[in-house]
């Protein structure tokens, strides 16, 4: 090892979901939008002057601020915009997660967390889920230094009840806890009206899923309007220029059709019923599902092997070679026609 290298913040990266490059395929690994951006977000593009790509864009990103505090009926003083919710979460993290005890979140999570409480040296600890996947309240009612967990829960899709997400936010005034809504506008319940209550409860959100617009790398956080002057001062003192012109413009024309994204939403809830059925019709087994994937396993059939002919087949899902999970395939919900390819592949291969 060289001497510098004992100066070197070594972590384990998180790793995402494949994006292969293949044309023909079939994609229902990383949770994206089966249906394009709102038509309004086409025409902001063609809108974007080049020759304003020679200033830097707004660092308070005010327009997509604006838009986001219109469309949730709050302040703009309360909302913070960043790359993604990934970037916000960050953030969120640096800003908010700086006690000496462990933070908690659930041990089946999202697998940031534990990666951005190494990287920044933020002592954590999880909870174990039930075995059908639940978050137990009680669990949080411990000393802790901040509390994150997703609701719906990825990868599992499962919602915590908004009365139970009040009970964890309710028993922890002293530290921050922040929900991370990524899949909430697939049929959950938000804990945005809760931000009037609480002043330690930071809702994070994302364009990526629910307005079709992961390419963009558009997240916010809302609450009080003292906990989003902290993370501006923690943004503005690593790069204040997060959001470039065009995600900017194309945020603030997605947010501002909410038709559009209604029908998107309501179309993708449609899909995830018939999805459903038709697992459970095959022998899958999974938690109930409030986001746009489900979490399934076959009693029968191995859920690697199950993974690995399917993509054979260029029909990708996501799996997690991790304890408790291993046997389970996270299939996001696509278009009828592409799920309705997904099930002729699985008939084909339980036949
Ligand atoms: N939170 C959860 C629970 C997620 O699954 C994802 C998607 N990987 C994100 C946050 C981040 O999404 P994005 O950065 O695209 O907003």
């Amino acid at each position: 090892m060289s001497g510098w290298e004992k100066y070197v913040r070594r972590v384990t990266p998180y790793t995402p979901g494949e994006q292969p490059k293949i044309k023909d395929k079939i994609k229902l690994n990383t949770n994206e939008n089966p249906y394009p951006p709102s038509p309004k977000v086409e025409q902001a593009i063609k809108e974007l002057e080049i020759d304003a790509m020679r200033m830097y864009p707004d660092p308070a990103v005010s327009d997509l601020v604006d838009a986001i505090a219109n469309y949730y009926r709050v302040k703009p003083s309360q909302v913070f915009v960043g790359v993604g919710s990934d970037d916000v979460l960050a953030m969120s993290f640096m800003t908010f997660f700086n006690s000496d005890k462990p933070i908690l979140f659930p041990d089946i999570t999202y697998s940031f967390y534990d990666v951005w409480a190494d990287v920044f040296r933020i002592p954590y600890e999880t909870k174990a889920l039930t075995d059908d996947f639940k978050i137990c309240v009680e669990d949080y009612k411990t000393d802790n230094g901040g509390i994150i967990f997703p609701n719906p829960n990825a990868p599992t899709g499962a919602e915590l009840p908004l009365e139970k997400v009040e009970e964890i936010i309710a028993a922890n005034p002293d530290v921050t806890v922040i929900v991370d809504e990524a899949y909430v506008d697939f049929g959950a319940k938000s804990a945005l009206p809760l931000v009037e209550k609480y002043d330690n409860l930071l809702v994070v959100q994302t364009m990526s899923k629910s307005r079709s617009m992961a390419g963009m790398r558009i997240g916010w956080a809302i609450g009080n309007e003292k906990m989003i002057g902290y993370l501006n001062d923690v943004k503005y003192s690593f790069n204040s220029y997060t959001m470039n012109r065009t995600s900017i413009a194309m945020g603030v024309a997605a947010m501002n059709d909410r038709e559009y994204f209604e029908e998107t939403t309501k179309k993708i809830v449609a899909t995830r019923q018939k999805t459903k059925e038709r697992l459970k019709k095959l022998g899958f087994v999974f938690p109930d599902s409030k986001s746009n994937f489900i979490f399934a396993s076959h009693p029968k059939y191995e859920a690697k092997k199950l993974f690995e002919a399917l993509k054979e087949a260029h029909i990708y899902v996501r799996y997690f070679d991790k304890p408790r999970i291993n046997e389970y395939l996270r299939i996001t919900i696509g278009t009828d026609e592409e799920m309705e390819k997904f099930f002729a592949f699985l008939e084909d291969y339980m036949s």
